[in-house]
């Protein structure tokens, strides 16, 4: 038997849902709720809420999180901030998810087959947020300046076609490609040639989603430290290009996003609540650091875990709140370090500092960031993205054409999740961020 929404609702009233540990938010049933719980929790209070509604209550692990006070389907409801939770408590969190679901005779009739049929339907292919264009000009750019290293030969990059995405995509069950410019960005000292490189990138990237609407869309490339050019281009790719957001490089010129210097480009990009994806360069101090090792291997997460670590010092991520942030490869090391980091900054010598630039702590800015699964698709290394976030924070991503795409998502097949995680990760957060792709 099937659940829509409003059977759903009738059901979760009856569940025995206690969440006493988990501080709780009020709203407003249905569609309005999302944005009244956005302004009011962050991001990921939406999450919660949209997704189940969006699956039409096929699964209902995470209707879980809500218990129901009022039978209208216009009534209060109350609402889990999973930000709140202590890390390291999504374990015994989701055990006691589980123990409600298969003590609830409502869960059990909600995981029937119509259902699971019905949530195929709205998940017709993944979205893939980390993907590579080459465009000619970007190409010709590119070698004509030092290479970072690369898996890839430059004869590969400079015979791409959009074409050869799509037959990728296709083979692999990728619905949509959000294309983004690769790890050397657009900045190589020189101004004029900075903008003139990411105005062709960006306008090529257009042309493709133009073109292949509901298979493409791109991340739009800024010509940072440029202040000047990049407000320019922001303009132009949001208002003219349509672009689904701004990629970034985790630094430039030795600077890590938190800096000062990129604040006016920020303030921008929260003006516009812009979906920011950060994707890891090398950096100017750690290009080389161990002899015959690639960049990539290690200072790539490395990389990205200064520049988040660089962003929230900075109370970047606190005060401008409205960037949506997409992090590549799982956000390096953060998982890792996170607990370390909240012990350091909020118990060490600098915490009424810290306190003052986070004042929510550093576990609820770092939750509520978005990570692609990027190089993050063996079990330890999702264990320790899912111990810090929820499946709702985290996208698939392929980093093509750098990463084997079929060899990933077979890895990321067997990583132990519910159905409904997959789909969210696969699919549905990334429509969530992305309206163009909901429609
Ligand atoms: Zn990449």
């Amino acid at each position: 038997m099937t659940c829509g929404p409003r059977e759903a609702i009738r059901r979760l009233a009856r569940l025995p849902v206690k969440l006493a540990a988990q501080s709780v938010l009020d709203g407003v049933l249905p569609r309005a709720l999302g944005r009244r719980l956005e302004d009011r929790a962050g991001p990921f209070a939406r999450a919660v809420w949209v997704q189940p509604l969006r699956i039409p209550f096929g699964r209902c692990a995470n209707e879980m999180l809500y218990t129901r006070r009022n039978l209208s389907p216009f009534g209060t409801i109350t609402v889990v901030d999973q930000t709140k939770r202590p890390l390291g408590s999504r374990r015994s969190f989701l055990a006691t998810l589980g123990t409600l679901a298969s003590s609830s005779t409502a869960a059990a009739a909600c995981q029937s087959a119509p259902a699971a049929r019905a949530r195929l339907r709205t998940s017709p292919g993944r979205i893939d947020v980390h993907h590579h264009f080459f465009p000619p000009a970007y190409v010709a750019a590119e070698d004509a300046r030092p290479a970072v290293s690369r898996r890839v030969s430059s004869a590969q990059l400079s015979s791409w076609t959009p074409e050869q995405s799509l037959e990728l995509m296709d083979k692999n069950g990728i619905a949509t490609a959000i294309g983004s410019v690769a790890s050397q960005g657009v900045w190589h000292g020189d101004i004029a040639a900075a903008r003139r490189l990411s105005r062709e990138w960006n306008e090529y990237a257009a042309e493709q989603v133009h073109k292949y609407p509901r298979r493409f869309g791109f991340f739009a490339t800024v010509a940072l430290p440029d202040l000047e050019g990049s407000l320019r281009e922001v303009e132009h790719s949001f208002d003219t290009l349509k672009a689904d957001g701004i990629a970034l490089v985790s630094t430039y010129d030795a600077k890590y996003l938190g800096d000062p210097a990129f604040s006016p480009v920020f303030e921008e990009l929260n003006r516009r609540s812009a979906v920011v994806f950060v994707h890891p360069t090398v950096a100017a101090c750690c290009g080389n650091t161990v002899p015959f090792l690639r960049p990539q291997v290690v200072e790539f997460p490395f990389d990205t875990t200064r520049t988040i670590v660089s962003l929230l010092v900075s109370g970047t991520l606190s005060k401008l709140a409205n960037i949506r942030w997409i992090f590549s490869h799982g956000g390096g090391a953060t998982p890792m370090l996170a607990g370390r980091l909240a012990d350091y900054l909020e118990e060490g010598p600098d915490h009424q500092l810290v306190k003052d630039k986070l004042p929510r702590g550093v576990l609820y800015e770092l939750r509520k960031l978005y990570y692609d699964t990027a190089s993050v698709t063996s079990e330890g290394a999702m264990a320790a993205l899912l111990n810090l976030v929820p499946a709702q924070q985290i996208m698939f991503g392929t980093d093509y054409p750098f990463v084997q795409t079929a060899a990933s998502i077979a890895e990321l097949s067997h990583i132990k999740i519910s159905s409904a995680d997959r789909t969210a990760i696969e699919r549905t957060n990334a429509e969530r961020l992305l309206s163009r792709l909901a429609q």
